[in-house]
């Protein structure tokens, strides 16, 4: 009786800690779910805020295309945790297993599931500067992402491709299904896009945000970015699956990005260049009406115009 009463005691004491935890836990789960681009080519569009246990680190975008005998998978998430449930995601719409996995990037939740494929059976794919950039940064992100998705991060292991192909571009041929990749080195050193002529779509990894700013990085290089972005012009794919942000076209692509990668360099880069003062420069581009209705903008743009500064600064 008593330890009951104690128990009840204990409970009710522990009550107040619980319903606080629910209301900061209160971000709904994320679920991958795919949706159809075009014919056998499929998204998986993430959250667009920081890494969570409750987004399992998918923050960013997928995408898969049903082959006669497999999949090809974009991207393989932010874990082996991670991986299984866009593997679940895909098993929803075919039983094809997927044979083949393909990195656009370097990013923690763009190859750490990586692992979890190849354990059954996947060849996993990427280009060679994106591997190295792999290599480089693996305990580095394992340790950050933890800070995120704590015990999700189980079992998870940094495996690089074992199908390694040359910069800066290369076609190939995946069970009849024709890709054209393409580095952009846009937001992290080795990152690319992958090109599918047939289909007309671009997954164009992080050189392209949509309906939240694009975030420039210590890493990051805006100059290729916007390199990348008239390279992706000239593609003029149909379909664009950016790296963030729900899948669009050509010109919503400009708008929120290439546009910005252009007044980026048009008006800080060339502060910088000019060596006005870099807090003037930042005040006086501080509200770009074309931008601010973006997602993270407050938060991102005083510190992405910061780093244009000094890149352009040190490289004028
Ligand atoms: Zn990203």
């Amino acid at each position: 009786m008593i330890s009951v009463k104690r128990t009840f005691l204990r409970l009710a004491l522990l009550a107040p800690l619980l319903v606080l935890a629910a209301a900061q836990a209160n971000e709904p789960i994320y679920r991958p779910k795919a949706q159809l681009v075009t014919k056998d080519v499929y998204a998986i569009v993430g959250p667009l805020g920081q890494r969570s246990e409750a987004n399992a680190g998918l923050n960013a975008n997928y995408g898969f295309i049903v082959t006669s005998s497999g999949v090809i998978l974009i991207d393989s998430g932010a874990s082996a945790h991670s991986a299984a449930l866009l593997d679940k995601a895909v098993k929803e719409v075919t039983p094809k297993p997927i044979r083949w996995v393909l990195n656009t990037g370097s990013q923690d939740h763009r190859w750490l599931g990586n692992d979890y494929f190849a354990k059954r059976g996947a060849e996993i794919h990427a280009m060679a500067n994106t591997v190295q950039t792999q290599k480089a940064v693996s305990q580095q992100q394992l340790q950050g992402l933890e800070r995120f998705v704590g015990q999700q991060l189980k079992g998870s292991v940094a495996l690089q491709a074992n199908q390694v192909h040359p910069a800066p571009e290369r076609a190939l041929s995946i069970d009849g299904v024709r890709i054209q990749w393409i580095e952009t080195n846009a937001h992290y050193p080795g990152d690319t896009m992958i090109y599918l002529p047939e289909a007309s779509v671009v997954f164009t990894g992080d050189l392209v945000y949509v309906d939240r700013i694009l975030g420039v990085l210590p890493q990051s290089n805006v100059r290729k970015a916007q390199k990348g972005f008239q390279r992706l012009e000239v593609i003029r794919p149909k379909h664009v699956v950016p790296g963030h942000g729900r899948v669009t076209d050509l010109a919503q692509a400009k708008r929120e990005t290439g546009d910005y990668y252009d007044f980026l360099i048009k008006n800080v880069g060339a502060a910088a260049r000019n060596m006005d003062s870099i807090g003037e420069t930042l005040d006086k581009f501080a509200n770009p009406k074309q931008f601010m209705h973006l997602q993270n903008f407050s938060e991102l743009h005083r510190p992405n115009m910061n780093r244009v500064f000094v890149d352009f600064e040190a490289n004028p």
